[in-house]
């Protein structure tokens, strides 16, 4: 039998944070407001105009042309594993730079189609240069070669147009994990011949974490029709989703409608600012943060070429306590910053200024924060 609730919980009313973390960031009531409306029918003549709309938009902010541009239901997570079940079958070789929590994710993900991956391990807290991914290549041929554009355990912003040499010489299409640089730093998709990549909604998007924009050079397509064995994922294969956004609008499972009004609205956001003003604003905010840490006497991590704009990682000084000083800050200033991951966890923070969140007013707060905190 079913066991009663001692109590129906009362209706939530979370509190507003300053959301200064590795993401989800802060997310412009525009957005809230544009999840708040009327949920249609996800084969309604008005959202299909929507979702048009919205592969529009998308390839506006990925500087694509790419004809397979569109949001997977699912966070970045979810646009990694699209990548990988998509572009991987047993019998091929993928190359993945590792030099942080998502380039490990890429490779464990990847390894589960049954692809051979060779792993090649860099420093955290360091770019990758291309001959370094060569050195670590064990064949003269693969499929695909894999890094991370903005690794958010680290800080680092990785170049892309040397990984594409090196995969041009390799034969293989170049896949980039964008989850934390799309809409923050330039992810020039067609001028640097990337050929699949994905993000996540809840980073300079500041949209609510639960979608993945993906894109796929018409080359990646052809590797997908190609294929000899079935995508191992029935929910994430390409080969159905692609009837439903694109012409034969065919039913594979129910849009998440009002999550897409709400990338609808971000992304709106984002190019009603214009990408060249939006990165040059996360430029300048993150530019003002570094300065005041290093007035605080705080170690930014990271060779200052490599640096994130939307995320920048820091020592924590001997003898602070991580945990204590983030509830602290979260306590007395509603102000939410991340601590680190892996070899990094306990002695960095990870401060985000992304999107909406990217502005002077967080980079006072959290500078006052800091010092409060650390006095
Ligand atoms: N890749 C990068 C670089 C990320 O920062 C994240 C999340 O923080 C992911 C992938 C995974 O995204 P999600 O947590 O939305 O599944």
């Amino acid at each position: 039998m079913q066991q009663p609730l001692s109590a129906i919980p009362k209706a939530l009313t979370p509190s507003r944070r300053t959301l200064m973390g590795p993401g989800p960031s802060d997310v412009d009531d525009a957005v809230l407001l544009a999840m708040a409306r009327p949920t249609l029918g996800h084969l309604d003549p008005e959202f299909l105009v929507v979702m048009d709309q919205l592969r529009e938009m998308m390839r506006a902010v990925f500087q694509t042309k790419n004809d397979l541009t569109m949001p997977m239901s699912g966070t970045g997570s979810a646009g990694m594993e699209t990548c990988m079940v998509n572009l991987l079958e047993p019998g091929d070789r993928a190359l993945i730079g590792v030099d942080g929590v998502f380039g490990t994710r890429m490779a464990e993900v990847a390894r589960r189609t049954g692809a051979e991956v060779t792993e090649v391990k860099g420093e955290w807290g360091r770019a990758f240069t291309a001959d370094q991914l060569r050195a670590g290549a064990e064949h003269d041929r693969y499929d695909l070669v894999a890094v991370v554009h903005a690794e958010t355990s680290t800080g680092v912003l990785q170049p892309i147009p040397e990984v594409r040499e090196l995969a041009d010489d390799l034969g293989a299409l170049l896949l980039i994990d964008c989850v934390t640089s799309l809409a923050g730093h330039a992810v020039k998709i067609d001028e640097w011949g990337v050929d699949a990549a994905y993000s996540g909604t809840q980073k300079c998007l500041s949209c609510p974490p639960g979608l993945s924009p993906v894109t796929f050079s018409p080359r990646a397509v052809e590797k997908m029709d190609r294929r000899k064995h079935k995508v191992q994922s029935w929910y994430l294969d390409l080969s159905l989703i692609r009837g439903y956004w694109g012409e034969e609008r065919s039913y594979h499972h129910t849009a998440p409608i009002n999550m897409l009004y709400a990338m609808h609205e971000a992304l709106r956001l984002v190019l009603e600012e214009g990408l060249e003003a939006r990165f040059e604003r996360h430029a300048r905010n993150s530019a003002a943060l570094r300065e005041g840490l290093a007035e605080l006497g705080l170690e930014v991590r990271v060779p200052e070429a490599e640096r994130l704009n939307p995320l920048t990682t820091v020592a924590i000084p001997d003898g602070v306590d991580d945990g204590k000083t983030r509830r602290f800050l979260l306590e007395k200033y509603g102000l939410e910053i991340g601590g680190g991951l892996g070899p990094m966890k306990g002695n960095t923070w990870r401060i985000g200024l992304m999107g909406a969140g990217s502005t002077m007013q967080n980079v006072t707060l959290c500078l006052a924060g800091l010092k409060d905190a650390l006095s």
